[in-house]
């Protein structure tokens, strides 16, 4: 298989959205390390997320560059530092290499077909809405809103070909709300 350059079309048939947008972490260059991947499986769930979500949310807005997308396990370790440390505490398990192999099987972001996502002009509330009434999806999150303020926080999105579960919820400081919006 052909690797993809960071300047090539994330898919062939949707002209927005490139490479380095899938790799790209402010974190990974803060810490000098590389967070691309040759994984066959992420090419794949990034290039099934642009097809599905990301350029059909590009033709119906306009412009954006989604904020965090693939991440490796380097990136991930650290950015879910807290949250693994919950997670183990409510499965009662001990932190080790086993629990986070288990706790990093969970996790959308480091399979290429997640993003969390913001666009211009566009209160995320209504992003919310429109992904919900009109695309396909595994997951739809609407992460830490603020009452009253419905540009707050931001929309996590991810596409899982053949197996979406089609679930939306909200999730905030005090945990998740299902009927978000409803
Ligand atoms: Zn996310």
């Amino acid at each position: 298989m052909t690797y993809p350059s960071p300047t090539d079309l994330v898919h062939p048939s949707c002209p927005n959205f490139r490479w380095y947008e899938v790799w790209r972490s402010q974190l990974a260059t803060r810490y000098g390390f590389d967070n691309t991947s040759k994984s066959e499986r992420v090419i794949l769930g990034a290039k099934n997320l642009v097809l599905h979500v990301a350029q059909p949310l590009r033709d119906h807005f306009g412009g954006y560059s989604p904020q965090s997308w693939y991440r490796g396990e380097r990136l991930e370790k650290i950015l879910c530092k807290t949250a693994y440390a919950k997670w183990c505490r409510k499965k009662r398990l001990r932190q080790s290499p086993a629990s986070w192999s288990q706790y990093f099987a969970l996790k959308s972001h480091p399979t290429g077909g997640a993003f969390d996502i913001e666009i211009p002009g566009v209160p995320n509330d209504e992003l919310f809405r429109y992904i919900r009434d009109n695309l396909e999806y595994d997951q739809l999150i609407r992460e830490y809103p603020v009452v009253g303020d419905p540009r707050s926080g931001w929309v996590h999105v991810s596409f899982a070909e053949g197996a979406n579960r089609n679930q939306d919820f909200a999730l905030t400081s005090k945990g998740i709300i299902y009927d978000y919006l409803r």
